[in-house]
């Protein structure tokens, strides 16, 4: 049982292994569509969504922003000399998992609001600045609680790779 549970934390937790894995099986694996979810929700059951940690303050995190919808910090692997997160407060996997609710609306209107103040506060609205939603696999998602990136500070490339 604890074997089984180091393994599933293992999948969800590190980049490397789940790649790996996701290289052998290929992406329209059954068993891989299948695990997937299962393990995603036995972790959020769990309360173990390292973000909503975050949100609850259980995790130590470079706050930036705050309001009673969502929160803004500081990237622990900085990709740019600007990198924060910008996350809603509730529990949303993924940008498509947003819902036509008023709630739902109320907090995208909110991150796109934080993402322009912080671009404000941090003098990079006028250089430039770029905003990334990566989202399941192929898109790059690794933490599976919505996370707006906002990048600036140096020239950005395209295509993004
Ligand atoms: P993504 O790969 O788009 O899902 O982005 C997840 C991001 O979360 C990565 O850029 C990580 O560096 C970042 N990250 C993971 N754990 C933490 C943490 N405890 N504090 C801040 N950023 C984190
Ligand atoms: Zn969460």
């Amino acid at each position: 049982m604890i074997g089984n549970r180091m393994i599933a934390r293992n999948l969800i937790h590190n980049p490397k292994l789940r790649n790996f894995l996701l290289k052998i099986f290929g992406q329209k694996n059954f068993f891989w569509k299948l695990i997937t979810p299962l393990l995603k929700a036995q972790k959020v059951m769990k309360g173990d969504c390292i973000f909503c940690k975050i949100v609850r303050g259980e995790i130590n995190s470079k706050k930036v922003y705050e309001n009673e919808k969502i929160v803004a910090f500081h990237d622990i692997n900085p990709q740019a000399p600007i990198h924060i997160l910008v996350i809603p407060k509730k529990h949303i996997e993924k940008i498509i998992d947003i819902s036509d609710s008023e709630e739902d609306k109320e907090i995208l209107y909110e991150i796109i609001k934080a993402c322009k103040i912080i671009a404000d506060q941090m003098k990079i609205s006028e250089r430039g600045f770029r905003i990334v939603v990566n989202t399941n696999p192929e898109g790059g998602q690794t933490v599976y609680h919505l996370h707006f990136h906002l990048l600036g500070g140096r020239q950005m490339r395209w295509p993004p790779g």
